[in-house]
């Protein structure tokens, strides 16, 4: 089984259903609410433990009603909460208004994943362990940093999806081995709006990289070989807050299963696809036997 090691965020997504999001200073009447489990930690921790792999939740929720039901919504998928630290006051929210196209707008409210600006030796021989590190941008910067150095340090495979999107230090960047960013993302940190062009910049600072394009698929470039450029399956998306996260967790455990990049990103691709079929993130994931079938 692979092993992997997910330091990020934890959030209680506040989902407001619309047919139209609102422009600033409209007020718009919402179709439905719910709360669901999320965090692009956690999120990515749900779908590599569905897609097979055992994975580690390293991390911080409140000590409020959400904190317990985030954590119980882990355990559910079977990831391991034991680094999953309880922190005084809230919890991470994410307040999200998705359309009837299906996209989303979000306003993430960090609590109790601020806690986290660094890590102890449980955690660090956690990640030590792992075959595959994911990091996300929803904890303090300097946590992120400490993961991706004793990652680095063992060699352990790190993954890091730039999200939310800020400058990268090269403290960080020097112990990725393949960031995955979406295509505004990757237009953010490179300057470029073609994904082509934005993958060639950011190879000079990082080994490989994965432009994630939505329905359009993704780009994968890595140094000295081609970059190609795979579609996505195409599929009625209802909701596509998750999509990536899916893709990530599941690439995750394909890669470290040993399977070459391509079938690796096919599988990821197929995982996303029937996640944005589904409304909410982590309840939208597939299993393994789902993604197998698809
Ligand atoms: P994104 O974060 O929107 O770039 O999406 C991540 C991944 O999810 C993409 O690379 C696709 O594999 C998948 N995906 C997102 N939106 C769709 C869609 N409408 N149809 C099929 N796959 C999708």
């Amino acid at each position: 089984m692979t092993r992997v090691a997910v330091l990020g965020s934890t959030n209680m997504d506040l989902v407001a259903y619309v047919d139209r999001a609102p422009e600033r200073g409209q007020t718009v009447t919402g179709r439905e609410f719910r709360t669901i489990p999320g965090g692009k930690g956690a999120n990515q921790a749900v779908a590599a433990a569905r897609a097979g792999g055992d994975v580690l939740m390293i991390g911080a929720v409140g000590d409020d009603e959400y904190g317990v039901r985030m954590r119980e919504s882990l355990e559910h998928s079977c990831v391991d909460t034991d680094l999953l630290h309880t922190a005084e006051g809230p919890s991470g929210t994410a307040h999200i208004v998705v359309d009837a196209q299906g996209s989303n707008a979000i306003v993430v409210v960090p609590g109790a994943n601020g806690t986290v600006t660094s890590l102890g030796p449980g955690e660090i021989a956690a990640i030590a362990e792992a075959d595959l590190l994911l990091l996300q941008l929803e904890l303090p910067l300097s946590a992120v940093i400490e993961g991706a150095r004793a990652g680095h340090a063992q060699g352990v495979r790190t993954l890091l999806t730039p999200s939310p999107v800020r400058k990268l230090p090269a403290e960080l960047l020097d112990h990725v081995d393949l960031l995955i960013p979406n295509e505004h993302e990757a237009a953010e940190l490179s300057g470029y709006e073609e994904p082509h062009a934005a993958a060639e910049i950011l190879l000079s600072q990082v080994p490989a990289v994965l432009i994630t394009l939505g329905a359009k698929g993704c780009l994968y470039a890595a140094r000295g070989s081609r970059t190609i450029h795979f579609p996505a399956p195409e599929v009625i998306a209802v909701d596509t807050t998750g999509a990536g996260d899916t893709f990530v967790g599941t690439l995750a455990v394909a890669l470290g299963e040993g399977r070459p990049v391509p079938q690796a990103i096919a599988w990821a691709s197929a995982a996303a696809a029937l996640c944005v079929q589904k409304p909410g993130a982590s309840v939208s994931m597939p299993y393994r036997s789902e993604i197998d079938a698809a």
